[in-house]
């Protein structure tokens, strides 16, 4: 098949029956033809004549015409005949016999008969005949594979027999704008330097300089990829022709390439212009690793990308973008030199970003003067672009759904809340239980308020939400990007301090701390394996695992320590939580009147915020150099600052 500049490919998209139904008509249309061929003689009135009967019929001058097809003859009388089946007709067939020869045609001649000959139908009708099984087969399979694929867009098998591939469409320059793009001051930067050739591409054409052209876009979801590709071309007012990666990807193999193919002749064509490759990874995973031995589909195409890549010459305006939050895997052939050799990082938004995003996206939302973006945004940490937008749009149908004028910072707390914990729990919970969890998360609070280097609170609740029973959540102050010790031992501690509080006033444990034990010994570990925080093991890592860049997810390591050094990690692990759990009990016991209050509080309230915290618990006794703490930067000290209990 060959990528069709021919027609107009866009047809088989809209109807994708097309293929199938050109294929009945076909068929129907051979079947006719067929028929025609066998029974032309015999067309309803046409009378058989036998060679005697045509002989007098010639002698006597009744003969108009003959056609001669092989040792058939058809022919027209000059006077009607009657028929047997009661009609009369002018036309006839005959058969002639063996010898029948220039006698005959002597004979025509002299009567004024007008001699025709043309080829025997026989030598072709079954031929065609034996073909009208296979075309049925064909037919029949085309009709199931068609009804298995639900009809892929595309044109198929219909739109290769035609010669052509459903063409990318070009976009007219997007309006989306750089301003839009809130925080990603370095990508932004980084991708604004393509602007000025996309805008004025001649100029470096004379100078004789090649712009790097293949730009990949990498980043955890959300963080703006997809808004970045598309603000580019909207600056610089070219066409756009956006595609997702899979979109490549057809039953048939050889489509995808194809696709590719055309697609990048039109953006030549339409120079200057954008090709923007989303999601990358889709097609360009590392060759010879698909499942069952490989795909070949993807494979090519993969391969016609890179070589469509090679295939500049330096000097065409046309820049390709791709985006991908999986760089790790993709095909190292993709990276090279002259392909997508230069990439662009995004991030998660820090806190002054997450500032800037909810600032765009609060734009055309009315707030209460109360709203305070900079409290939403220290309240959400690890969101990334598509999260706040997510939460602005879900606090403003809170407000809608409730009737009222403006967006409160009540529905965005609600929404956050929803968005990290999950909904709201109805959970019938004893008496009891809910005393015993007032006592736990009061002891989160209390060594949360007390120790010096923890963050502040913002509030503490015992309403189940999503998997948590009930919740003390801090906000963080500062964006913190390296976590100090001091920190991280409080830390410990105010996760310890559910259990030191269930000890201290009920003299028994529960299962209550199951996330907060499975919490602090995560970060425990990490103080020790990663951080050097302890004595035992130093500044040895002895890590076991590793993060994955963006997704977080933890990627099994092969041990690189011996069996004696694992033990004493283990040592030292142990001993940081029973410290931490100490020092918890020892803020709490120390303050156990303003601790007992806070609880009365919480179990009457439910939920308390700082104010409400700090009247039961009164000034801080202890008073250290106060420093501004931060969020976890690596999300191993407890997502968001909420210690959750389950
Ligand atoms: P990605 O392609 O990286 O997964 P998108 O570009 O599709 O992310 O982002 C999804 C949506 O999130 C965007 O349409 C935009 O509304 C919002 N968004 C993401 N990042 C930002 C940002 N930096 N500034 C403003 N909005 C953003
Ligand atoms: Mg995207
Ligand atoms: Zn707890």
């Amino acid at each position: 098949m060959r990528s069709g500049s021919g027609g107009n490919g866009s047809n088989d998209r809209k109807f994708p029956g097309t293929g199938f139904a050109l294929w009945i008509a076909l068929a129907v249309g051979m079947a006719l033809a067929l028929l025609f061929t066998q029974q032309a003689g015999t067309d309803g009135q046409a009378i058989d004549l036998n060679y005697t009967r045509l002989l007098t019929m010639v002698e006597d001058g009744n003969v108009a015409a003959v056609t001669f097809r092989g040792d058939a003859v058809d022919g027209t009388l000059r006077a009607a005949i009657d028929t047997p089946a009661g009609g009369t007709t002018t036309r006839f067939t005959t058969r002639l016999p063996p010898a029948a020869g220039e006698d005959l045609m002597d004979m025509l001649r002299a009567h004024g008969v007008d001699i025709d000959a043309k080829p025997a139908a026989e030598g072709v009708a079954p031929w065609l005949l034996s073909l009208l099984p296979w075309l049925l087969i064909i037919g029949v399979w085309f009709f199931l594979w068609r009804r298995m694929t639900g009809g892929l867009p595309g044109g198929g098998l219909g739109g290769m027999l035609q010669g052509k591939v459903r063409k990318i469409e070009k976009e007219d320059a997007p309006n989306v704008r750089f301003a839009d793009v809130a925080g990603q001051d370095n990508a932004k930067a980084e991708v604004a330097e393509l602007l000025e050739f996309l805008r004025n591409p001649e100029r470096y054409r004379k100078m004789g300089a090649e712009v790097p052209r293949g730009i990949l876009l990498e980043g955890p979801p959300g963080t703006g990829k997809t808004m970045l590709a598309r603000a580019l071309a909207g600056e610089a007012g070219v066409a756009f022709y956006p595609i997702s990666a899979s979109e490549f990807i057809e039953v048939f193999v050889g489509v995808g390439a194809s696709r590719v193919r055309q697609l990048f002749e039109d953006a030549k064509q339409n120079a200057p212009s954008i090709i923007f490759i989303d999601e990358l990874d889709s097609v360009g995973r590392m060759r010879g690793t698909g499942y069952g031995g490989g795909n070949d589909e993807r494979e090519q195409t993969l391969n016609q990308i890179l070589a469509e890549l090679d295939g500049f010459d330096g000097h065409e305006a046309t820049v390709v973008l791709a985006a991908t939050n999986r760089p790790d895997v993709l095909d190292p052939a993709l990276l090279r030199p002259g392909r997508f050799d230069r990439h662009i990082t995004l991030e998660l938004p820090d806190l002054a970003a997450r500032v800037a995003i909810l600032k765009v996206h609060c734009r055309r939302v009315p707030l209460a003067a109360d709203v305070d973006l900079d409290t939403i945004a220290a309240g959400t940490p690890g969101f990334s672009g598509a999260d706040l937008k997510n939460l602005v749009n879900e606090a403003a149908m809170a407000a809608a759904r409730d009737g009222v004028e403006q967006v409160t910072p009540l529905h965005f707390d609600t929404m956050r809340d929803r968005i990290i914990m999950g909904p709201l729990r109805t959970l019938a919970i004893h008496a009891d239980e809910r005393y015993r969890l007032a006592v736990h998360e009061s002891g989160h609070t209390a060594v949360a308020y007390y120790l010096p280097y923890s963050d502040p609170i913002h509030k503490v609740t015992i309403i189940p939400r999503g998997r948590a029973l009930g919740g003390t959540h801090q906000l963080p102050v500062i964006e913190r990007h390296t976590l100090p010790e001091e920190y991280l031992r409080d830390r410990l501690a105010v996760i310890l301090g559910g259990r030191a509080s269930e000890r201290i006033f009920l003299d028994s444990l529960s299962s209550g701390a199951d996330e907060d034990i499975r919490m602090a010994t995560q970060l425990a570990r990490a103080m020790v394996g990663r951080w050097g925080m302890s004595e035992e093991i130093g500044p040895v890592d002895v890590r076991d695992s590793d993060e994955h860049p963006f997704l977080g997810r933890e990627i099994a390591q092969p041990r690189r320590f011996s069996e004696e050094t694992a033990r004493q990690a283990d040592k030292a692990v142990h001993k940081l939580l029973v410290e931490a759990e100490a020092r918890a009990s020892e803020a709490i016991e120390a303050h156990r009147t303003q601790v007992a209050k806070l609880i009365g509080a919480l179990e009457a309230q439910e939920t308390l915020d700082l104010a409400a915290v700090a009247a039961a618990l009164g000034p801080k006794a202890v008073t250290a150099p106060r420093r501004p703490a931060g969020e976890a930067a690596s999300g191993a000290a407890g997502e968001s600052g909420i210690v959750r209990d389950t």
